[in-house]
C-alpha cells in the first residue's frame, strides 16, 4: 500500500455543533495524519466550483448553499491508503447507511448535511487538495 494523501472537509453542519476535534479523533486514531489544515468560509461560487462534477444534479443548489452557509475546516490527511482509509471512516453517503462507529453513522444530519468530504480517487484528490493548498502548506 502506498502512502497517500486526500482532501478532506469538515462540513457546515460539524463545525456549527463544534466536532471539529470529535471527527479529527477518529481519522487520527485510523493512522491518518493531519498535514495541512485551515478554517474558511467558502462562498456559494467558490463551493459550486469545488463540486462542478454535481453541477447538473438536483440537488446542486442545495449542496452549495449548505457548503457556504457556515465556515468549513478544508484539511489534507496523509497516510497508507489514505483515500480509501478516510473514505471507510467517514461511512457512506446517506448516513442511514453508515456503518456504526463511522463519522457519518454518528455525525450526520441527513444525505446532504453528512459532516465530511473526502476525494474518492487519486485524480480527484490531486485537484482538490490544489484548489484549496499550495505545496508550501503541506507539512507532512
Ligand atoms: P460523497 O462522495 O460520499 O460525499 O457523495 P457524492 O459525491 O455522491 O455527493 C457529494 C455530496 O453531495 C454529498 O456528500 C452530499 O453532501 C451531497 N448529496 C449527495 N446526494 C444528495 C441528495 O440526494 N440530496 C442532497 N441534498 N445532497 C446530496
Amino acid at each position: 500500500m502506498a502512502i497517500e494523501r486526500t482532501l478532506s472537509i469538515i462540513k457546515p453542519d460539524a463545525t456549527k455543533r463544534n466536532l471539529t476535534g470529535k471527527i479529527n479523533a477518529k481519522f487520527e486514531d485510523a493512522g491518518l495524519r493531519i498535514v495541512a489544515q485551515k478554517r474558511i468560509h467558502l462562498t456559494k461560487a467558490q463551493a459550486g466550483v469545488f463540486y462542478a462534477v454535481h453541477k447538473e444534479r438536483p440537488f446542486f443548489d442545495e449542496l452549495t448553499t449548505f457548503m457556504a452557509s457556515e465556515p468549513v475546516v478544508v484539511q489534507v490527511l496523509e497516510g497508507e491508503d489514505a483515500i480509501s482509509k478516510n473514505r471507510e471512516v467517514m461511512g457512506a453517503t446517506n448516513p442511514a447507511d453508515a456503518a456504526p462507529g463511522t463519522v457519518r453513522a454518528e455525525f450526520a444530519e441527513s444525505v446532504g448535511e453528512n459532516s465530511v468530504h473526502g476525494s474518492d480517487a487519486p485524480e480527484t484528490a490531486a485537484v482538490e487538495i490544489a484548489y484549496f493548498f499550495s505545496g508550501l502548506e503541506l507539512v507532512g
